[in-house]
């Protein structure tokens, strides 16, 4: 839709009261026809990234060798941008870019074909250019040849233009030098593209590599933690039953076992169902946690505490004998005294010492619960040793 067409458009959807029409200023410049599927061009241009670079010798030594090959006063490489030509390189010009309504190549641009030359010999007498007053650094411009600088998909980019100050024509032999030197600056184009599609590539490669470590990282720490709770108790942090079995299916584990003598407490919580009848289950749970938390604080690393049933708890103590498991034992029923609890919570605990010439571990498993049994017959909230 063209700008009056717009302007209409406008005036016939505005409901309030009538709108002054302000008759369009004309362009002080003859509007000069746009290539054909103007935006696909300009994205193909700006996919090169020579916009506002900075300047580059290859590029400004084939723009000298272009004047110098014509005899011309002047010579550029002119990408044709949005409203303006700007200079990727430039020879006996000073301006860095000027207005696209103001120039021969966004004309040239509108019909490029690969490899045409383009030769205004005398703007002066060229009906599309006489009336521009196109300048060359403050002087009138009279000479033009621009060859297109085209992308592999055929868009015209902009030009390779040889500028004069005086009306002249070009030599065959410089006429097919403009054209080479204007495939060098394609090539030259094309090398630029292929480093920046490199460059994408590259960052695209690391930036999935940092996202398939981090998925890693994630798997690894959601392995991890899967591990950690299929071998815990969820409600005490404690090992748990499976993780028990486990240890002693595991001949690393069982090491200390086999080679100095051990104790084994077994910590079972008194009247824990009356606890859960007159409080609820949930300061039941509490209670639990709270006789977890008596055990691993009053154990050593290396010792091993079980959750090893509703509320039975299992002590491993290797390389400890029945005195030591005695004070062990005695920590956690003086921690879980001071526990904060809405009511007061005991534990009753068998202790036997195992040695492995003489025991299997199951043995000594059921000698300290026979003392855990003994422990409860005396009355509970207390230790119970047996004495092998
Ligand atoms: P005793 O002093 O003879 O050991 O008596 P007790 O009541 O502690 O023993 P009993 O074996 O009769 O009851 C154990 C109770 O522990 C029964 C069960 O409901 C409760 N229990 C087991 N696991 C859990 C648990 O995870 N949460 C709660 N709240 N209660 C549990
Ligand atoms: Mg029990
Ligand atoms: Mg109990």
């Amino acid at each position: 839709m063209n700008r009056a067409r717009l302007r209409l458009a406008a005036v016939t959807a505005w409901s309030g009261p009538p709108m002054p029409i302000v008759p369009l200023r004309p362009s002080p410049f003859p509007l000069l026809p746009e290539p054909h599927d103007e935006s696909a061009r300009q994205s193909a241009l700006e996919g090169y990234e020579l916009l506002d670079s900075v300047p580059e010798a290859a590029y400004d030594d084939l723009v000298r060798l272009a004047a110098t090959l014509c005899d011309a006063s002047a010579a550029a490489i002119a990408l044709v941008d949005n409203g303006r030509i700007w200079y990727k390189a430039r020879h006996g010009l000073g301006e860095t870019e000027r207005l696209r309504s103001q120039s021969i190549c966004s004309q040239l641009i509108a019909d490029a074909e690969p490899d045409r030359l383009m030769v205004i010999a005398d703007t002066a007498e060229d009906p599309r250019f006489a009336g521009l007053g196109l300048k060359l650094d403050g002087r009138p411009l009279r000479f033009y040849a621009g060859a297109p600088l085209m992308s592999p998909d055929g868009y015209a980019l902009g030009t390779l233009c040889v500028l004069d100050h005086r009306p002249r024509e070009l030599r065959a032999a410089q006429r097919d030098g403009v054209a080479v030197i204007a495939r060098q600056v394609q090539h030259l184009f094309e090398l630029r593209r292929y480093a920046i599609e490199q460059r994408r590539l590259l960052s695209e490669r690391e930036a999935f590599a940092l996202q398939l470590e981090s998925a890693q990282a994630d798997l690894q720490r959601r392995h991890e933690l899967l591990q950690h709770s299929a071998r815990h108790d969820a409600l005490t942090g404690l090992l748990n039953r499976s993780a028990l079995s486990q240890l002693l299916g595991s001949e690393d584990a069982m090491e200390p076992l086999r080679n100095a003598a051990y104790t084994l407490l077994l910590v079972d919580v008194d009247h824990f169902k009356q606890v859960n009848d007159r409080y609820g289950h949930l300061l039941g749970d509490r209670a639990l946690r709270a006789v977890g938390d008596a055990v691993a604080a009053s154990i050593r690393e290396g010792d091993v505490a079980v959750r090893f049933g509703g509320e039975e708890f299992l002590v491993v103590l290797p390389g400890t004998h029945l005195a030591t498991a005695s004070e062990v034992g005695e920590r956690i029923r003086q921690r879980l005294a001071r526990a904060s609890l809405p009511f007061a919570l005991t534990v009753s605990i068998g202790i036997a010492g195992g040695d492995p010439a003489r025991d299997r571990p199951e043995q000594v498993f059921d000698r300290a619960d026979r003392a855990l049994y003994r422990a409860k017959a005396q009355g509970r909230d207390r230790l119970a040793v047996d004495e092998g």
